[in-house]
């Protein structure tokens, strides 16, 4: 602890899994007095012996700060750990992935109990909490005045990025980036199987396809573009027709190396129901409204 230990906001984290066990480490390193509960007692051993107060239950973990952090499981693991607890006063930020839904019903079930609530989607994995360079950072939606008030505490283990008043929105865009990130690493497989019995090693492959993925990228940038502007067909450099024609040899090649196209046939099919209903001018943005 620092010698500002006296200035830092008092904070209690309810949940040492991986992530919990992360951000009580930063938070520990950065000063603040910290008190935590896990439902598995066992985990809070070593986080004891780095100086935090280890609640036995989670309603004396609630009342030791104003606030409060929750990094469970699930949503349910929420609802389950701060059933019949007293929440009136208290800032409640839940880090706890949840849907859009849930955490817009989670913050009306706070502010019934008389906290603010913050919804947080965290966009790192734990080696990345508490490293700057890392890159991680966490989605905010909800009460901006907790945010306001916290954000010093809030930025010690990752990066912190409000995005709105509506508590769903940082689960939104979360969830809109690990989809993402779920199609990314569905092509990266698919990849790695066509060569899976060639003379190429995948450490030769992985950087090729770093960077390919790296160019491609930004044509997100164009898809956005183009769905602001409801043009689909000015400039097109890559066709919908062409590129059906070319899912072909893609698939053709998967049959070649054995590989199964299954993590292929749902795109593949998306856009050829696009292209069947007179869209073969349009880059690939017409498969959102498709959707
Ligand atoms: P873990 O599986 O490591 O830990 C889960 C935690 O939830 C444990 O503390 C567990 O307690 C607790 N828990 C589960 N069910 C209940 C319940 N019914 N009542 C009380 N406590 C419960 O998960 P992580 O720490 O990795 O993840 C926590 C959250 O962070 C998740 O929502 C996850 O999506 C999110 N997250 C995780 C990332 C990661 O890479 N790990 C990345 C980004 C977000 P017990 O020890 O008793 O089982």
């Amino acid at each position: 602890m620092d010698d500002n230990t006296f200035e830092k906001t008092p904070i209690t984290l309810l949940g040492l899994g991986a992530m919990g066990t992360a951000l009580a480490r930063t938070w520990l390193t950065a000063g603040h007095p910290l008190t935590v509960w896990n439902r598995t007692p066992a985990k809070a051993e070593q986080l004891a012996a780095a100086g935090a107060t280890v609640a036995r239950t989670a309603d004396e973990a609630v009342a030791a700060s104003r606030l409060v952090v929750a990094c469970l499981l699930d949503d349910a693991s929420v609802g389950e750990a701060l059933a019949g607890i007293d929440l009136h006063g208290k800032d409640l930020v839940n880090l706890t992935t949840s849907t859009p839904g849930e955490a817009r019903t989670r913050a009306e079930w706070a502010h019934g109990r008389g906290a603010r609530f913050l919804d947080g989607g965290i966009m790192a994995v734990p080696p990345m909490i508490g490293i700057r360079e890392a890159g991680g950072y966490v989605f905010y939606s909800g009460s901006r005045a907790l945010f306001d008030d916290h954000r010093s505490a809030l930025e010690a283990p990752a990066g912190a990025t409000y995005v709105g008043e509506d508590a769903g929105f940082a689960a939104l865009h979360d969830v809109a980036l690990l989809s993402a990130m779920t199609g990314m690493f569905a092509g990266v497989t698919h990849a790695f199987a066509l060569i899976r019995k060639e003379d190429v090693a995948p450490r030769d492959l992985a950087p090729l396809l770093v960077d390919w993925i790296g160019a491609m990228g930004s044509m997100v940038h164009l898809t956005a573009a183009r769905l602001e502007s409801g043009d689909y067909t000015s400039d097109v450099a890559s066709n919908l027709a062409m590129m059906v024609a070319g899912n072909a040899t893609l698939l053709r090649t998967a049959d070649e190396q054995g590989v199964s196209p299954e993590l292929l046939i749902p795109y593949m099919e998306l856009m050829e129901r696009r292209l069947e209903a007179g869209h073969g001018s349009e880059d690939g943005t017409g498969l959102v409204d498709l959707l």
